[in-house]
């Protein structure tokens, strides 16, 4: 892929060459105030170093996202008309990611790296380290994060939060599209406002606001809806567990009536398994959307439809109405 990527962009300098006085001379013809699609990034005088001869020919802009969330939310804003791509490869966790020498070298092909934040990326700073001058970095999280908790997207009012921080960097770095990204971007948010009010419905009315989760990552979905998140390990989802931890979380799901304990693709459930047992609970699934594999992606499952189903586990183990 990375290798693909390079040829293609040997290929497109090359023909570059090839084919500018042709170019130049239509562009002249169709454009006589100047093209208006030309992207005024820092980086469009030159690819990988190499310049080229004219700076109106266009280069498309590409986008690396660090996890699938900023992955669909940068796809979403700018559709067919720029690159996106996945840095993490399929299927792993994210919290744990390191990315290789070689991954990292991957990074030059790109203009934008949108990551969510330091605390859910740490590898960012090596990445700040490499003096990739071209590379933008984009913080999807800033001025949303609260304190150390990364899980913001799964508040879908912060995922619109991070689709307009995504929209504002691609429209600096190719205004020519900005009209077209900022549809996208306009089409995608009411998506999001629509699961927003899904969320609100369905978890009015419901017999209890508490539910046991294994990995701290509903801090921001909790208090948007007015529910508080019982768990069992730290923000990161394979910590240890304190000692005791387990004593104080049977005695609040006896107290809350709680009958349903949340585990999530990936991740061992053996300690989910053993709480629910203990208090004759249900295990469901509450997914963190941290990771769509190459099934998921098959099954066309989105951040939108795994939110869906999120809510639909919620309600069940909440006992909404
Ligand atoms: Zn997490």
């Amino acid at each position: 892929m990375v290798t693909n990527n390079k040829k293609v962009v040997m290929i497109a300098v090359a023909t570059t060459a090839a084919v500018i006085v042709v170019l130049a001379s239509v562009i002249a013809i169709t454009t006589p105030q100047g093209s208006s699609s030309n992207r005024t990034s820092p980086t469009s005088e030159s690819i990988n170093g190499q310049p080229l001869q004219d700076t109106s020919v266009e280069e498309r802009l590409r986008i690396m996202t660090t996890f699938y969330p900023l992955y669909e939310f940068a796809k979403a804003v700018v559709g067919a008309r720029a690159d996106v791509d996945l840095f993490i490869p399929s299927g792993l966790e994210p919290h744990d990611w390191e990315p290789s020498a070689r991954d990292l070298e991957r990074l030059r092909d790109y203009h934008i790296l949108i990551y969510n934040s330091a605390t859910f990326e740490p590898y960012i700073d090596k990445v700040k380290g490499l003096g990739y001058d071209d590379l933008r970095m984009v913080e999807a999280a800033h001025g949303i994060m609260l304190e150390q908790d990364p899980h913001v997207w799964l508040d879908p009012i912060l995922a619109k939060e991070q689709v307009k921080i995504i929209l504002d960097v691609v429209t600096s770095m190719d205004e020519g599209n900005s009209k077209y990204y900022a549809d996208n971007a306009k089409a995608y948010t009411a998506r999001l406002d629509e699961l927003h009010a899904k969320f609100e419905e369905g978890l009015r009315d419901c017999e209890r606001r508490e539910f046991i989760t294994l990995h701290a990552a509903y801090h921001y979905l909790a208090s948007r809806y007015g529910l508080e998140q019982i768990t069992i390990a730290g923000i990161e989802p394979e910590h240890d567990i304190p000692a005791g931890k387990i004593r104080e979380i049977v005695d609040l799901a006896r107290e809350h009536g709680i009958n349903v304990v949340y585990a999530e693709e990936g991740i061992d459930d053996r300690l989910v398994r053993a709480l629910a047992e203990e208090i004759n609970a249900m295990v469901l699934i509450l997914s963190p959307i941290e990771v769509l594999d190459e099934e998921d992606l098959e099954e066309g499952k989105t951040y939108i439809t795994k939110m869906e189903e999120n809510l639909e586990n919620l309600r069940q183990g909440l006992g909404c109405r």
